[in-house]
């Protein structure tokens, strides 16, 4: 299985590669330079199976000679192991044909940690053959951080950095980050906001002496093998609601394309998706691309769903890449214009090869919230923010196709917003009740390259 960069100037590399390079050499993101179908009878036969089986059959083609099979299968339980529910992504009913698929019952309660506790142990496995060590860099606007130091706390052959945009993640995010004891995690409070991380983090990979230097990885979205893990979920929910007999619809809370571009992937792999649903909260710059085909970015608002306070959605390039035929010079030229010029105009042809494959929609805090109190009144489920903006968008899509929406986060994640909501906070799960009382740890650092990359060089060095 071979991979190649959406800006189709970068070295075609095979799986491990591909997982532990992250972002191309020539600046863009690797995808599978084919995608492995699974016919009808597989996708039927993955009904009932664990999610661990399922998990194995939808992505063992992607891996190539990666793992054998019995150390992919033991890589895949120990990652689902320490997750808070046997079905690890249940699917509960909302209204008649509107489902919601929990994906935050992992070890720091939201999605993130279905690929990032997978690639924790994939990571390990390969270094430990390797005896390589590596530099982990990740950016994030709260969940990623904290998924990514559960995943890579205490491990030997890596150090891990999580850049965060200082006064811009909830307490409960920000406390996942700072209280890790273990030496090798590095949480840097990064004046900015999560675009300045994720710039800042760019960067570094096409500083190619620094790259080099530390031996940098990256677990962002732009990294393969986390959008793989994700795409297990949508068959496994579908299959439920009655795949490949019957399609389903999914609505996604966006924010880097990362989520919903899993789904995308799971229907070019032959899972019958009807609809793919772009959720944004008030940064919609996603919503307004699909709805006029110019990609401008403007200032991050800062919301009650900080997750997806994003404007430069870096996985939209994936989708791009498909929308424009794999044309990677074209995307090449477009991501070049969108660095200059802050924006890009989609081609007719593109937009419209996207608007086949996506639907939109875009929600205000006051919906946002005005959605967490009647959905926890009419079911008793509370949700998220992040959860909120999906289920308002999606019961703007309803039809007679069965509706999934990802619900991305657990409440007690976002306990102010919940609790202005519903008038109840929401409980942490016992494992993690003393989160408030632990030591915290962190740097700060100014959102400039060069200062960033000498704090790293500095507690990399040996
Ligand atoms: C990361 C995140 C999102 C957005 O996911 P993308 O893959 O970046 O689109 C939505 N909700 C929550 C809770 C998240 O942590």
């Amino acid at each position: 299985m071979n991979y190649i960069s959406t800006r189709g100037a970068a070295p075609v590399l095979g799986f491990e590669a591909a997982m532990m390079t992250g972002l191309a050499r020539d600046g863009g993101l690797y995808v599978p330079e084919t995608v492995p179908e699974l016919s009808p009878p597989e996708i039927a036969a993955l009904a009932g199976l664990p999610y661990e089986e399922a998990a194995y059959r939808v992505m063992a083609p992607f891996i190539g000679d990666t793992f054998g099979e019995a150390e992919f299968r033991s890589l895949i339980d120990a990652a689902y192991a320490g997750f808070g529910h046997p079905a690890r992504a249940p699917l509960k009913q909302l209204g008649p044909n509107h489902s919601l698929l929990e994906l935050f019952h992992g070890p720091t309660l939201a999605f993130k940690d279905f690929a990032m506790q997978l690639i924790g142990q994939m990571f390990q496995a390969a270094l430990t053959r390797s005896g390589e060590r590596i530099t982990i860099v990740g950016a994030t606007s709260g969940d990623t951080g904290s998924a990514a130091i559960e995943a890579f706390r205490g491990l030997a052959n890596v150090d891990v950095f999580i850049l965060y945009p200082h006064g811009r993640v909830s307490e409960v995010q920000r406390r996942q980050m700072t209280t890790a004891r273990e030496n090798n995690v590095h949480a840097l409070a990064v004046d900015g906001d999560f675009d300045t991380c994720q710039g800042l983090l760019k960067d570094m990979f096409n500083d190619f002496t620094f790259r080099d230097e530390v031996r940098l990885a990256g677990v962002n979205s732009i990294n393969w093998a986390r959008v793989l893990a994700q795409v297990v979920y949508y068959f496994t929910a579908a299959v439920s609601l009655g795949a490949p007999h019957r399609k389903v619809s999914f609505t996604v809370p966006t924010g880097n394309f990362g989520d919903i571009f899993a789904g995308h992937v799971a229907r070019a792999m032959g899972l019958g998706i009807d609809k793919l649903v772009v959720a944004t909260n008030q940064n919609d710059i996603l919503h307004r691309a699909l709805s006029t085909g110019a990609y401008m970015t403007e200032a991050v608002q800062p919301s009650i769903s900080p997750s997806m306070d994003i404007q430069v959605s870096s996985n939209f390039e994936r989708a791009l890449f498909d929308a424009y035929g794999r044309d990677g010079p074209v995307v090449a030229a477009q991501m070049d214009e969108l660095k200059a010029t802050g924006g890009f105009t989609i081609s007719q042809g593109a937009l419209q090869s996207l608007r086949e494959g996506f639907a939109s929609g875009r929600v205000s805090e006051a919906d946002t919230s005005a959605t967490i109190t009647r959905i926890a009144e009419e079911t008793g489920e509370v949700l998220c923010p992040h959860s909120a903006v999906g289920v308002a968008v999606a019961e703007q899509h309803l039809t007679d196709t069965p509706m999934v929406t990802l619900a991305t986060a657990h409440p007690a994640k976002f306990p102010d917003a919940v609790e202005a909501a519903t008038g109840l906070r929401p409980p942490l799960p016992s494992r993690m009740a003393d989160l408030y009382e632990r030591p915290e740890r962190v740097t700060r650092a100014p959102g400039d390259l060069a200062a960033v990359e000498e704090i790293i060089r500095e507690r990399t060095a040996v």
